[in-house]
């Protein structure tokens, strides 16, 4: 197992062991609890910039997270958000709005990810097997204590996929997101695409949805694929044109894909671009300089919107 897939795992122990506590205690743990635990048990493996300015006066911050190996570059904004569950269903309050806010936790979301050029994503903090009644997981449910399930305690959803009607019990969740620690080696070598998307295909991108990816490409496989599963059992046909270069958009910001189907779905929104535009040949600059260790974090922190209250970068595993 590799350093950052050994920092994930154990952020995951150790948000499940604070779960369990506060379950035995009937305490209501808190997402940025949970946030505080992942994040920093993961800065073991990854790079950690908090804008600690920040911290303080928010509530419900959003975090930067950019993937980033040899090939390229995938940045999410991602929002954590807690399941509750009672008895008849499972909630996320996906839409709230904090008193006196202008603007609900999704649009905040939404709006700052597509300044950012970010994939707007979901934290699910799912609690721990026994809180979830161990509901069967998608993959393979084991009888005692199944691993799978466990691995779901801190699950990623594309923030397209997240409506209150639509995720609503286990089955629901389980399969529109992908466990956080699952995420760079859990797809299959074929996304599910419907035949007439398949057609639509530039070869570059067939070739990618077609194959088993590795490193960041296989981070973007999770969240499209996802993405594609949903699009498969919607019932609205299939748009037939393709998108192609929108104003130049993608050369001027180093997309990886120029040429995408233009469907929409139900969502009324082009869904290739909005999930693999942010997937860049090379990372932009603000995470080179983190990278290489040279940056001003009050600076950085001045060219984000206001509910950033950081930036993770991670070097993701590939195959050798
Ligand atoms: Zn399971």
């Amino acid at each position: 197992m590799t350093a950052v897939a050994k920092a994930f795992r154990w952020a995951r122990i150790q948000a499940v062991r604070h779960m369990a506590e506060c379950e035995r205690a009937r305490l209501r743990w808190s997402e940025t609890t949970i946030t505080e635990i992942v994040t920093a048990h993961t800065s073991r493996a990854v790079t950690v910039v908090p804008f600690t300015q920040r911290a303080e006066a928010l509530s419900g911050a959003d975090w930067v997270w950019w993937w980033v190996d040899s090939a390229g570059a995938y940045g999410m904004l991602v929002q954590a958000k807690r399941v509750t569950v009672t008895s008849s269903a499972w909630n996320f309050d996906f839409g709230y709005t904090a008193t006196g806010a202008a603007r609900s936790q999704r649009e905040v979301l939404r709006s700052a990810a597509a300044m950012l050029g970010l994939l707007p994503v979901y934290a699910l903090y799912l609690g721990t097997g026994d809180y979830r009644r161990w509901e069967h997981c998608a993959d393979i449910h084991r009888r005692w204590r199944c691993i799978q399930c466990i691995k779901r305690t801190v699950s990623l959803m594309p923030a397209l996929l997240a409506d209150e009607r639509n995720v609503c019990d286990a089955a629901s969740t389980y399969e529109r997101s992908v466990a956080l620690e699952d995420l760079w080696t859990g797809c299959p070598a074929s996304a599910p695409l419907r035949p007439a998307l398949r057609n639509q295909l530039a070869p570059e991108l067939s070739d990618f949805l077609q194959n088993r990816q590795d490193g960041t490409r296989a981070v973007t496989r999770s969240m499209i694929d996802s993405v594609l599963k949903s699009r498969f059992g919607q019932f609205a046909a299939v748009s037939t044109s393709v998108a192609g270069v929108h104003n130049g958009e993608h050369d001027r910001l180093g997309s990886v894909f120029g040429d995408v189907p233009d469907d929409t779905g139900h969502w009324g929104l082009r869904y290739f671009e909005h999930t693999l535009n942010p997937l860049l040949h090379t990372p932009p600059h603000y995470v080179l300089e983190i990278m290489t260790g040279d940056f001003d974090e009050d600076r950085l922190a001045l060219d984000m919107p206001e509910n950033i209250a950081g930036i993770v970068v991670v070097r993701v595993p590939q195959d050798e």
